[in-house]
């Protein structure tokens, strides 16, 4: 029988990739309830499905923020069995801290990581009960090292790393396995979107130093990043469907090779401090030659220097 694989955030992205690339599989394996919270935009998706929608996609309800439209989607699942669960609605954060407001970095923390503890704790017991299962969460590079002006999404990435860690220990003993999928920059609409916010945004309470270093060091220098090793959603969705369709999947898998010797450097020192100051020296002093320092980290020769004289 195929497997019921529920994706959450499919209006748009890696999710939206991911279930149309599911539903085409040419064995049917799966059959796929694509999630999203606004029925509205579910124009694209059921584009791109084409004849899968019906067959083996169909679309439904859910905010993964909130509990009742959780359970209400679960109810209408057949049997109410999830064999895959896809974490991967999510939103993005950018900023000077002193300039976010606390509500916003909540929001992020209740989509991010509470919406999949949310969504874990309702399929698990009957995950636990068939004893077997595949939770996949879409977390981030950044969930393995922080990036500046992103320290709230960051934040948000490491605790679902630091949760699900803790949960794959007690869940082998149920067959239920877990992989945390980090992409590196993805050419979807999160970026434009955060862009947009910024864009818009005052950042009151922030002194002008800060300010300069965000909107002429940081954002140009993110726009090169997403330019220079941005991969598609398309290649993301791949990984993932190579990781769902693995007997043994991964607890970690990261999706762009081209972004592995940045986040070596965390490995490399266990100190922090090589990662840091090389972030640091991207950032401040090669913000003109970041292309070069990119592609230098990209193809990992590594020739630069890295410690401050
Ligand atoms: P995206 O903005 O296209 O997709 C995010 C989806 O989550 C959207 O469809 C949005 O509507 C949905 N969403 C937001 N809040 C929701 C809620 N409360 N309930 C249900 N759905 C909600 O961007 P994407 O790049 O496809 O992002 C997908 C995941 O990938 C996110 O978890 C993001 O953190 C992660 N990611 C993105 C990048 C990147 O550079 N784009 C890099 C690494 C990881």
């Amino acid at each position: 029988a195929p497997r019921t694989v529920l994706i959450s955030g499919c209006s748009s992205g890696i999710g939206l990739e991911l279930a149309v690339q599911l539903a085409h599989d040419h064995r049917q394996r799966y059959q796929v309830v694509a999630t999203m919270r606004d029925l509205g935009k579910k124009g694209a998706l059921e584009a791109a499905a084409g004849e899968a929608l019906g067959q083996t996609l169909t679309v439904a309800q859910l905010d993964v923020c909130s509990d009742e439209s959780v359970a209400q989607c679960l109810s209408c699942i057949q049997g109410g069995e999830v064999d895959v669960l896809v974490n991967n609605a999510g939103v993005g954060l950018v900023g000077p801290l002193e300039g976010l407001s606390l509500a916003a970095m909540q929001n992020v923390f209740d989509t991010n990581f509470f919406g999949a503890v949310r969504l874990v704790r309702a399929v698990l017991p009957g995950m636990k009960k068939r004893r077997k299962g595949h939770i996949v969460v879409v977390s981030s590079v950044m969930g393995l090292q922080g990036v500046v002006f992103n320290e709230v999404y960051a934040a948000s990435k490491f605790a679902l790393e630091g949760f699900f860690e803790s949960l794959a220990v007690q869940l082998l003993q149920f067959n239920i396995f877990i992989t945390l999928v980090e992409p590196g920059p993805v050419v979807t609409d999160f970026e434009g979107k955060l862009l947009e916010q910024v864009s818009t945004a005052e950042f009151p309470d922030t002194d002008p130093d800060t300010l300069h270093y965000f909107r002429d060091f940081y954002l140009p220098a993110s726009r090169e990043l997403f330019r220079s090793v941005g991969q598609s959603p398309q290649d993301v969705a791949q990984v993932i469907v190579k990781v769902i369709s693995s007997p043994r999947p991964p607890l970690r898998r990261q999706t762009n090779a081209r972004y592995t010797p940045l986040a070596a450097l965390k490995a490399v020192d266990p100190s922090g401090s090589l990662y840091v100051r090389t972030s640091h020296r991207l950032l401040f002093r090669w913000t003109r030659f970041l292309n070069l320092g990119l592609r230098c980290l990209a193809c990992g020769c590594l020739r630069i220097r890295i410690w401050p004289r």
